[in-house]
């Protein structure tokens, strides 16, 4: 007889509408253009993703330098990218669509808005991801101050800044890692100036409050997404802060831990903002082959979000 198991479906969960955007900018622009496309860097941080559009006609490419073909247009992935890669596209001659998130675009935007003003300015995030080397280009070199932790925070020196202080943020790292990070931020630096209205997406904070709703009553937790998406890595950790320690990562390759599932009685899962649901579809189905599942799906918020796409794609 198979265990019975309860899963707690986390929503939302997948895809956001920066994501949706960005792969419909890239399907509409094989139908417009015919194939090949290039895209700058992986569309979103999804392995399935970015198969399915390679087998439709797209080419994955790094750098602007690696296009053999400088006939086909080339589109840019919602991560954003730095300025000087439009700059060196049109140097080129290039046809090129952007799919930047507009919630990045939005950051990009604020960054630029407060170097015109005389500020300097600390970024919270990751070093090294897309966004952030996208955010961090957007000004002249060594206008932006990087930091990604609590302790980073505490270590900045007040006269390493001649003007007055702004910080921003990527926008898809943990709220509570975040919100801490700032509280010591404005605790050293009581004048320093925040936006308006925070720069981590409504899908990080969707998604992570559901997470954290579900969490602490499970015995597992899965979150599907690729090794490189910050908001699916993010998702896990707040599952194991929120008081699941079986939690993980489910990517491609991995293997799922059917022995530990079947000894367990609830498990949670939810998926990144760039994770299919035909994965979720397939982990539940994986599942079901060996326990009697009962499910119940958690919703926190409704997102009805939908961007527009670049006027060259209308
Ligand atoms: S996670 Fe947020 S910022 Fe990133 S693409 Fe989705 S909506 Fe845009």
């Amino acid at each position: 007889m198979k265990n019975k198991l309860k899963i707690f479906l986390a929503s939302p969960r997948g895809f956001c509408a920066g994501v949706e955007r960005a792969i419909d900018i890239v399907n509409k622009s094989l139908l417009k253009y015919g194939k090949p496309v290039y895209v700058r860097h992986e569309i979103v941080h999804n392995k399935q993703v970015v198969e399915e559009l390679r087998e439709r006609g797209a080419i994955f490419i790094e750098e602007l330098s690696e296009i053999q073909d400088l006939t086909r247009p080339v589109i840019f992935s919602a991560h954003g990218v730095p300025k000087k890669v439009p700059e060196e596209a049109k140097l080129k001659n290039l046809s090129y669509i952007d799919a930047t998130c507009p919630l990045v675009s939005k950051v990009h935007r604020e960054s630029e808005q407060l170097f015109k003003n005389g500020f300097d300015i600390v970024l919270i995030g990751h070093n090294n991801h897309p966004e952030v080397i996208g955010t961090m280009g957007q000004l002249p070199a060594g206008s932006v101050k990087l930091i990604e932790t609590a302790k980073e925070a505490t270590s900045l020196k007040a006269e390493d800044f001649k003007k007055p202080l702004a910080y921003i943020t990527q926008t898809t790292l943990s709220i509570d890692d975040t919100s801490e990070i700032i509280k010591i931020l404005k605790s050293r630096f009581p004048n320093i100036k925040g936006p308006i209205k925070e720069d981590i997406c409504y899908a990080t904070t969707n998604r992570q409050s559901a997470v954290k709703k579900i969490a602490p009553d499970c015995d597992m937790f899965f979150v599907i997404g690729s090794k490189n998406s910050s908001n699916s890595v993010r998702l896990v950790e707040v599952a194991k802060k929120a008081g699941c320690v079986n939690s993980e990562l489910i990517h491609f390759g991995k293997e799922l831990p059917i022995e530990q599932i079947k000894k367990s009685k609830i498990i949670g899962i939810s998926s990144g903002a760039s994770a299919p649901e035909q994965l979720v579809q397939t982990l539940i189905s994986e599942i079901e082959k060996n326990c009697e599942i009962s499910i119940e799906e958690i919703i926190v918020a409704e997102e009805k979000v939908v961007f527009k796409l670049p006027k060259k794609l209308n």
